[in-house]
């Protein structure tokens, strides 16, 4: 029995959350996570809570100290710049005191607003001006245009084309009846932001409508995530003259060169340069539509969201407009507490410099070489899954093994730029290298990732904490924390994405077709399992195919992650002790800490927007999906065959 207070304090935590109700082989989740769910009710400032946000919570927290901390002549001068930040953010009275002031000086700058405007007309309105001016701000609507490294060709940055990103959470949302409540209280937050503004609210009820109207057809034109999956169909290389050939109704070269010659940026574009179409079908039919509508629709619309997204900044008449529309999209209730927006806004523009901070307040170094043992260990483990499976042909299953030997330690290290830098920084990059030890997460967040483009994992300083890690745990638990976390990651660079992309991080098949086809198959099992769960709270089945990725990547790591802990026990000679007042085995205890990862509760609208939008399943769902596919959890728990943890039916890709 390991009596260390770590162990009792960790033993009380796992206790804390058990529901014992529950038998673990008629509903794992229920069973790990019944207690926490009634113990810990959502704050009325959240759409859901889960054992992520607890953690993200202490994160804020050690955060806050350090941005509240005088400034000192041995800050660094980013340090300075988020302190000041901070400051600004929390200093409300003078953001009370400057009213509708910001926006009434900013507007006009940008061309102004037609709703606002008694005047406007459409003579001189030119939407490709519009449009360039938009995108100095980093606003992207009607066409979405980035920098980003060529799938197909690695050490090389490559223009993007795209689809945009909508006003409501996702696509989905606009497909619901035009009266529905979300879409009306999207609706009536534009008018009422444009009445606050100084619009006549008949002009602002008829413009605002219009409007809606619009960008439902947008919605309708554009390609659903569920045909986003497939890369190569994505990948749509040619050059300007091309696009311009393909879409002559829109001034191709000049809206590009416009932004990219800009001071901030100068890099001079001709009708010769490369671009990525990541949606034909979508330019296909937009420029009909745009043809068909009415220029103050197209100027009130392009301009609404540059407006949406400035409004948080101003004060509490704005904010609680936007309070309002997150009540009906997200069921929230109150706005969260100053400082944790304003620390929340410090990390998301200066993240390098916060989260260095969070490093030096919280990080233990002995943490990372712990991490690189972990992550050699499971590698290993996915090394045998690789080799063990009996539908990969030699030489697919040869170049996969390579595929994750090439990257080592360098994700470990907690130096990072800025993940948000400016938008002309970003586009900047187009003609400059890779840079391979560019983060696209910050270092405090409680998260991971894996970059197909690049083939690397990254495990930012944030997540390194219990529940998924502390170096005084049974290795039991870490395995099944942190462990199943870098087996995901790892597994993602082969699941329905990742395979796609080769060990160098190219787009290109590198698999036989008979080999793509047995993983599509394989694949055609999470997607119909994970599909024939129903989530009650927003009574919609989970999209099997949009969560097939995380889904396969979570399959994996539990195996991985299993047998690498198995190992690691092995070599030890030695199972490890119990923990106190738990009757758990070492095993049993890997798989309570994995699912106890995933406790979570959602409101309706939280379900809602996971369902239409997300990639991920709800975390019951990893936990139930996951491991009714495990023998390992079978056998650990003693879960007779056909039972609800136990399926006669498991579906394995990896
Ligand atoms: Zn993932």
């Amino acid at each position: 029995m390991c009596t260390t207070t770590d162990c009792v304090r960790v033993a009380s935590r796992i206790h804390d959350a058990i529901d014992y109700k529950v038998k673990p082989c008629d509903n794992f989740y229920e069973f790990a996570c019944g207690t926490w769910k009634k113990k810990n009710v959502i704050p009325e400032d959240k759409s859901a809570y889960s054992s992520f946000d607890l953690v993200a919570d202490d994160v804020n927290v050690i955060l806050k100290n350090a941005l509240e901390d005088k400034e000192t002549e041995a800050d660094i001068e980013p340090a300075k710049k988020a302190k000041r930040l901070y400051r600004s953010c929390l200093d409300t009275e003078k953001i009370e005191s400057l009213g509708t002031k910001p926006l009434d000086d900013f507007i006009p700058k940008i061309g102004g607003w037609p709703v606002l405007m008694s005047s406007w007309s459409d003579a001189g309105f030119d939407l490709k001006d519009l449009l360039v001016t938009l995108a100095k701000y980093n606003n992207w609507p009607l066409i979405s245009l980035s920098v980003y490294t060529d799938m197909k060709n690695v050490d090389k940055n490559i223009l993007y084309l795209d689809q945009p990103s909508l006003g409501m959470p996702g696509q989905k949302y606009y497909f619901k009846e035009r009266n529905d409540t979300m879409i009306m209280a999207y609706e009536n937050l534009a008018v009422q932001v444009a009445t606050m503004l100084g619009a006549d609210k008949t002009v602002a009820e008829q413009d605002m409508k219009d409007m809606v109207d619009f960008e439902i057809l947008i919605a309708n034109i554009s390609v659903p995530s569920e045909e986003r999956r497939d890369s190569e169909k994505l990948y749509n290389k040619m050059t300007i003259a091309q696009l311009a050939q393909n879409y002559s109704e829109f001034d191709w070269l000049g809206y590009i060169n416009s932004i990219m010659s800009s001071p901030k940026i100068q890099i001079d574009i001709t009708e010769d340069e490369e671009i990525i179409n990541y949606s034909p079908p979508y330019f296909d039919k937009l420029f009909s539509l745009l043809n068909n509508t009415p220029k103050r629709t197209l100027a009130n619309y392009c301009t609404w969201r540059i407006v949406r997204h400035r409004i948080s900044s101003l004060g509490k008449a704005f904010r609680d407009l936007n309070l309002e529309y997150s009540k009906v999209l997200y069921g929230t209730s109150t706005e969260s507490a100053r400082w944790k927006k304003c620390v929340g806004k410090a990390n998301s523009i200066l993240g390098k410099v916060v989260g260095k901070i969070f490093v030096g307040e919280a990080f233990d170094e002995a943490a990372k070489a712990d991490m690189l043992k972990l992550i050699g260990n499971l590698k290993v483990a996915f090394e045998g899954q690789l080799f063990s499976n009996d539908w990969m042909d030699e030489s697919t299953r040869k170049a996969a093994k390579e595929k994750y030997t090439i990257t080592e330690d360098e994700y470990f290290s907690n130096i990072i730029n800025f993940i948000q830098e400016s938008v002309a920084e970003d586009l900047r990059e187009l003609r400059k290298p890779i840079d391979k030890t560019k983060w696209s997460m910050v270092p405090s967040a409680v998260n991971a990732y894996y970059s197909s483009t690049r083939n690397e994992i990254v495990f930012p300083a944030g997540i390194l904490q219990p529940p998924f890690y502390h170096k005084n745990y049974l290795k039991a638990l870490n395995y099944g924390g942190i462990g199943m976390v870098i087996g995901h990651e790892i597994t993602h660079g082969f699941d329905d994405q990742g395979r796609q992309y080769d060990k160098t991080g190219s787009l290109r098949q590198w698999w036989s077709d008979d080999v793509v086809e047995v993983f599509k198959t394989r694949a055609q099992c999470v997607i119909e399992q994970y599909g024939n769960f129903t989530v009650k709270e927003a009574d919609l089945q989970i999209n099997g195919i949009n969560t097939q990725g995380e889904n396969i990547a979570d399959n994996g790591a539990i195996t991985q992650s299993f047998k690498a802990y198995r190992h690691w026990v092995s070599q030890e000679r030695n199972e490890e002790p119990k923990l106190p007042g738990l009757d758990f085995s070492p095993n049993q205890l890997f798989f309570i800490n994995f699912a106890q990862v995933w406790c979570n509760s959602m409101r309706k609208q939280s379900a809602i927007s996971r369902v239409l939008t997300g990639v991920h399943s709800p975390g019951k769902f990893r936990v139930i999906g996951t491991l009714q596919n495990s023998p390992d959890f079978a056998k650990t728990f003693g879960c007779p065959v056909s039972s609800y943890m136990n399926p006669e039916k498991k579906c394995k890709v990896w």
